[in-house]
């Protein structure tokens, strides 16, 4: 079966979905797989298939006494774990990575089942997700301090450089698996042990990948994992506990803005990956056939679904008439269905809800004097929307300055460099921009100006565990993946000593 979706064509929504895994459904505390705490009968939180809307499962539904359970067991177990050597923590990294890439099919099924993106990219997903866990176990023997001699001459400096102590981490939706090895194998690998709190819409995968950590030999209370429908009190009842040190928050800026405040009370060390707004520039010198690879990569990954997804088309007016023609012809050819069709390209959308914020955000802009080049339909309660290019969009409306979370882009054509580079720091946001041109200075002086924490020149996906991924202004605090991923697990202790005389 295939209908239209606007422009694109719509592969079966219903295509079979392959068996799921055994994967385990309660609590991770401790070591042991607990049913949650609870006074009022069992429990559960839902797991659906936002392809087709079907219940896939029934997770543990914690409540706040499971959170103090689980930061018992997370500090229990830091007491021995903070002690291990770099080189066994190390080498249960890698046997992770191992065998992660031995079940990557199968993670991958369970990745495109709960979250819906196509399985292709779920299995690109998995390996992304386990260059954490190599790249990692790398990192573990690798952590060094300093020494130096004071300027006095009279005593040596030096810096060691130890575990932060128990960390909760959360984790969104959109990557289920590698948001959650870029949190865990960073802090394992310092030596801290940690809570996970996954998305409510996508805890299937953390659960797996947790058992996954046991079957290496993860030592019980290294990782728990909370699944629950109410993050708010679980989580600020963990952040209250004053046993925790460390909170590593992806997600919202708005749920993180609020959790930055929480954190105050502890006055928690804090990673912060929030939300974006990224800037897609094509000046007029740019390679345009290479521009819309890039393009195509950088708004359709993960149905735009993803914090580094390009936001914002802004083109030199020169060059704005050919790269719309050649980014529309790609637009079109995109196939829109389930996940386990091989014939997709682009997968549901998370939920009617979500699919319903970036319909709105294009009306809107419609609204506000876009024109339409590549149009979806939108069906009532489904949660499949076509791409959509938008040409001539109004730079002050609510599209160019919320993040649209979907596979919807708004072009602003420009006439300058200077105009290119004002209109992309013009934002709140500040996580990550791309630049096209043939011009290697032109590219530096971009680089250089942007207001964003990572810059993709000529290319459209910076994605990296070897590279620090992080945004400035509101789209967070910190860095993940490279040497930097470690550091926001240690502290930096000074230990001061006379200088031995000769
Ligand atoms: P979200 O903020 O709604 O949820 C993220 C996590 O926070 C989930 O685990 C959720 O259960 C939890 N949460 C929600 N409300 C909470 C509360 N009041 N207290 C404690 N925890 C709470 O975000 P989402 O919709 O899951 O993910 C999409 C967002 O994540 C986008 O804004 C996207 O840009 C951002 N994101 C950022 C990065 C990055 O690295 N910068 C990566 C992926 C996604």
């Amino acid at each position: 079966m295939s209908s239209d979706i606007g422009e694109t064509r719509l592969a079966d929504p219903v295509v079979r979905r392959p068996r799921l895994p055994a994967i385990r459904t309660q609590l991770l505390i401790g070591g042991e797989w607990r049913e949650p705490t609870t006074t009022a009968g069992r429990s559960v939180l839902t797991v659906f298939d936002p392809a087709t809307g079907e219940s896939l499962a029934e997770v543990a539904d914690a409540t706040v006494d499971d959170a103090d359970a689980a930061v018992d067991a997370v500090s229990v177990a830091f007491g021995t774990w903070s002690r291990t050597s770099p080189r066994y923590r190390a080498d249960l990294l890698r046997a992770a990575f191992d065998r992660l890439m031995e079940r990557a099919h199968e993670f991958a099924t369970v990745i495109t089942s709960e979250m819906g993106k196509p399985l292709a990219e779920s299995l690109a997903e998995v390996r992304y997700g386990g260059e954490f866990l190599r790249w990692f176990a790398e990192e573990t023997v690798r952590t060094s301090g300093t020494t130096r001699t004071a300027p006095d001459g009279a005593a040596v400096h030096m810096t060691i450089r130890q575990p932060v102590g128990p960390a909760l981490l959360i984790t969104p939706w959109n990557f289920p698996l590698a948001m959650v090895t870029r949190k865990i194998a960073p802090a394992l690998a310092a030596g801290c042990t940690v809570v996970v709190k996954p998305a409510e819409e996508t805890p299937l995968t953390a659960l797996l990948f947790a058992e996954l950590l046991e079957t290496v030999g993860v030592p019980p209370g290294v990782v728990n994992v909370l699944t629950t429908s109410r993050p708010a009190p679980v989580v600020s009842r963990i952040l209250d506990d004053r046993r925790i040190r460390k909170l590593s928050f992806t997600g919202s800026t708005g749920v993180g803005r609020a959790l930055l405040a929480a954190s105050a009370t502890g006055v928690l060390r804090t990673s912060m990956e929030l939300g974006g707004n990224a800037p897609f520039i094509v000046f007029d010198d740019a390679d345009i056939e290479s521009a819309v690879e890039g393009a195509v990569i950088a708004k359709l990954r993960n149905g735009g679904q993803s914090c580094v997804a390009a936001n914002r088309f802004i083109v030199d007016r020169r060059v704005a008439d050919e790269f719309l023609a050649r980014f529309a012809d790609r637009l079109r050819a995109q196939v829109v269905g389930s996940g386990f069709d091989p014939a997709t390209t682009l997968g549901p959308m998370i939920s009617v809800k979500q699919r319903d914020r970036a319909a709105e955000l294009v009306r809107s802009a419609v609204a506000g004097g876009a024109s339409t080049v590549v149009a979806s339909g939108i069906e009532d309660d489904s949660t499949f929307l076509g791409p959509i290019l938008l040409d001539n969009v109004d730079r002050r409306g609510a599209i160019a300055e919320q993040e649209i979370f979907g596979p919807v882009a708004p072009v602003y054509r420009v006439d300058s460099e200077e105009e290119a580079l004002d209109v992309a720091s013009n934002t709140e946001a500040g996580l990550v921009g791309f630049a096209y041109s043939r011009d290697a200075a032109r590219l530096m002086r971009a680089a250089t100006a942007l207001e964003c924490g990572m810059v993709g020149l000529n290319r459209g996906l910076v994605s990296d565990a070897s590279a620090p991924f992080g945004g400035i202004k509101q789209s967070g605090l910190g860095r993940e993946g490279s040497e930097a991923g470690t550091h926001e697990y240690l502290e930096t202790k000074y230990i001061s000593h006379p200088f031995p005389a000769v």
